[in-house]
């Protein structure tokens, strides 16, 4: 692991444009479960159907109570971890530039990383599906279910829910990063949500070097991913970080 970790640090300490792609994994050291993987919501529910929008237009009351109520508690209280700020790091040393998250939590702005794309929105707001006025969603938190606005129409949270667009300036900014990285991290993904999966094989077509950081192997680890590094992510962000640190630009 010592010697992967260090080949994988000289590619990032020699890249001229490091990226990262994160997901629900990066989050699970905060206390956030991910979506699929061992404690994952998808035990309990399967979010794939609640977390659709379909089902929050038929029954916007049901998704609040299953979904988004928890959810919004749990990211209300969550601090940042090792792998968040492995990343800030990573951008301190003038190597990671940007941040392409799925997460909906804002733990990588709360731990200071400057660039962050949330390309599947973000659960800090709601916004009426009537007037489209936003609020914080801690105004949500407690209360009649679903949520209404002072005009009456039902609160949403600002994520994209399974089903919707991704939003148009988020999927330029992030095919604008992948099209010029040359060392994409891929962080706690399990590589399944599209079109976010395809970022890792966007990029390796272009050249660029994959670095995986995985509790468990993805459908990338035997395919795209040039380094796989298992283990959970603060653990090994934080030594990847601290290894390039110690490097100079040409990896000696
Ligand atoms: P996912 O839930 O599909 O997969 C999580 C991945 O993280 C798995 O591959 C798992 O092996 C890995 N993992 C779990 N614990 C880890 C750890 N400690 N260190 C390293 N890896 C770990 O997550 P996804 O690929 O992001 O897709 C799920 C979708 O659900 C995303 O679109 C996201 O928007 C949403 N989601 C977000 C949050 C959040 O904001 N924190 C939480 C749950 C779901
Ligand atoms: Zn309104």
């Amino acid at each position: 692991m010592e010697a992967l970790i260090q080949q994988a640090a000289k590619e990032i300490a020699c890249a001229r444009n490091v990226i990262a792609l994160t997901g629900a994994g990066i989050s699970v050291e905060s206390g956030i479960p991910p979506f699929r993987g061992k404690g994952g919501l998808w035990e309990k529910i399967d979010p794939m159907e609640v977390a659709h929008i379909d089902a929050f237009m038929e029954d916007p009351a049901r998704v609040w109570r299953l979904l988004i109520q928890d959810m919004g508690h749990l990211l209300a209280s969550a601090q940042p971890n090792d792998a968040h700020q492995g990343l800030v790091a990573l951008e301190k040393q003038g190597r990671l530039t940007s941040i392409i998250t799925q997460n909906v939590d804002g733990l990588h702005q709360a731990a200071g990383s400057s660039r962050v794309v949330e390309f599947h929105g973000s659960f800090a707001t709601v916004s009426c599906l009537k007037c489209h006025t936003k609020q914080p969603i801690k105004n949500c938190l407690t209360g009649e279910l679903p949520p209404l606005c002072d005009c009456g129409g039902v609160l949403r949270p600002d994520c994209v829910f399974f089903g919707e667009m991704i939003p148009m300036n988020a999927f330029h900014a992030a095919q604008a990063a992948v099209a010029t990285c040359d060392v994409m991290l891929v962080v706690g993904t399990s590589a399944t949500v599209q079109p976010a999966a395809q970022m890792p094989v966007m990029a390796k077509q272009n050249g660029a070097v994959i670095i995986e950081v995985n509790l468990d192997s993805t459908p990338l680890s035997h395919s795209i991913s040039d380094y796989m590094i298992k283990g959970p992510a603060g653990n090994s962000m934080r030594q990847l970080a601290t290894a390039a640190n110690e490097m100079r630009s040409d990896g000696s």
